[in-house]
């Protein structure tokens, strides 16, 4: 195990990678299994639990591409020749008449016999109304073959799935009512610090509103997770052990606030006392400072207090463990370079994600980058990722993630 970071070590930081990878460690090992079914209308945000298996072929039969007519090329003699039948989307088609062809509209099953559909801007009806086809035709044209989309016994969505409308709507094709979802992860979020108050009451001296508690519990529940509200936790060790205790059957504690070491860490000290306690030191900014264990065997996840701290290390270390956990393999959000269109002169030991903007194609970053300024991931849409030790000139290539990959 990467010993970068562990308590005692001064001096080093824990890369994110590193970071992040011993949080889907902890996470995998304590994965949800139970599940639950649902109407399809219902799984929206959720995780499958199991395997959707196909029990049909898609299309079903093979139906029309087209609004035309169906023939048989192979008997055709070339010859205009009458409608047999006529077939709607909807209907149950007769064999095809030999020397006949047949009307037919988009989405309509192919009578047996036919091989070729001719688009009905490529025939003209004779007087006598028989059909003469005009233009090349070649054998299967304008039919979407039985089967083409999906066959029998194919996997369709891997357990771990999130579900959004493109699923349902995948499932629905397949005539799935309901689906067996991953139950809901859930969270207890807390806040700590003295100084805060709820929006909504006067502010005193030395106070600041809660934006952290609004952020998470809103964030968490946009993700699919339970969320249990609780509340300003005051800093004192007595109301901390109280608290923690009382959280019962909940998957994870997320706190803000009260991980600085040196400060009055009563979090951290309850966490000694009756459960587990690392104290993580990552090369990342905003956010160095993660706390990580238990409480009586409820995992533990301490964000720095600062807003914009909080932001990050929620985004792109919480998350990705609350979805592994929730069953959800592929939990890293999508980057893409993009040219900087700023300098970075000095090189920092922290891993920068500077919230930023795409403007004509290139980053730029909100002038201020204060780990306490929520305005500057307000301004944002998205983070702009500077690797420790790296300058930028204008025009140099960055990663960007966008804000709607770190929310969704
Ligand atoms: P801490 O991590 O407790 O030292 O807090 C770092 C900074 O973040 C301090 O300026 C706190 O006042 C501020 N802060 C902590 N929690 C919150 C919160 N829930 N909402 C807004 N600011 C906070
Ligand atoms: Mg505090």
């Amino acid at each position: 195990m990467n010993p970068v970071g562990k308590p005692g070590k001064t001096g080093s930081l824990m890369p994110v990678e590193a970071a992040l990878a011993r949080l889907l460690e902890m996470a995998d090992a304590s994965r949800i299994i139970e599940s639950e079914h649902l109407p399809l209308a219902e799984v929206e945000g959720r995780v499958l639990a199991q395997d959707l298996v196909s029990t049909l072929d898609l299309p079903p039969w093979p139906n029309s591409a087209m609004d035309g007519y169906a023939l048989s090329l192979a008997d055709w003699s070339g010859e205009p020749v009458p409608v047999s039948q006529k077939i709607f989307a909807g209907q149950a088609p007769e064999p095809l008449k030999p020397g006949t062809c047949a009307r037919i509209f988009t989405g309509a099953p192919v009578p047996p016999g036919a091989d070729c559909v001719e688009m009905q801007e490529n025939v003209l009806i004779e007087a006598d109304e028989r059909v003469r086809f005009i233009e090349p035709m070649t054998a299967g044209q304008n039919i979407r073959p039985q089967g083409q989309e999906t066959t029998v016994g194919e996997v369709i969505l891997s357990a771990g799935t999130r579900l959004g409308p493109i699923e349902q709507g995948l499932a629905a094709s397949l005539g799935c009512a309901g689906l067996d979802v991953v139950r809901k992860v859930r969270v207890a979020v807390l806040s700590t610090g003295d100084e805060l108050v709820e929006p909504g009451a006067e502010l005193g001296p030395g106070q600041i509103y809660n934006s952290n508690r609004v952020v998470l519990c809103s964030w968490l529940q946009r993700l699919g997770f339970e969320v249990l509200d609780g509340g300003i936790l005051p800093d004192d060790l007595p109301a901390t052990r109280e608290r923690l205790g009382a959280l019962q059957d909940v998957d994870l504690i997320l706190s803000t606030g009260g991980v600085s070491v040196g400060e009055a860490d009563f979090l951290g000290v309850a966490l000694r006392e009756q459960g587990e306690l690392m104290l993580w030191k990552l090369a990342i900014k905003p956010g160095k400072p993660l706390t990580v264990g238990h409480f009586r065997n409820v995992p533990v996840i301490g964000l720095p207090g600062n807003p914009a701290s909080t932001l990050v290390t929620f985004a792109l270390l919480t998350k990705p463990y609350l979805l592994r956990r929730q069953g959800v393999q592929d939990v890293e959000p999508l980057k893409f370079s993009v040219p900087a269109g700023f300098v970075w002169p000095h090189a920092g030991n922290r891993r920068e994600f500077l919230r930023g903007r795409l403007e004509q194609g290139k980053a730029t970053i909100y002038r201020n980058q204060s780990s306490g300024v929520l305005r500057s991931a307000a301004w944002a849409d998205g983070l702009v990722e500077v690797q420790e030790g790296r300058t930028l000139v204008q025009g140099e290539m960055v990663p960007f993630i966008p804000m709607s990959e770190l929310l969704g």
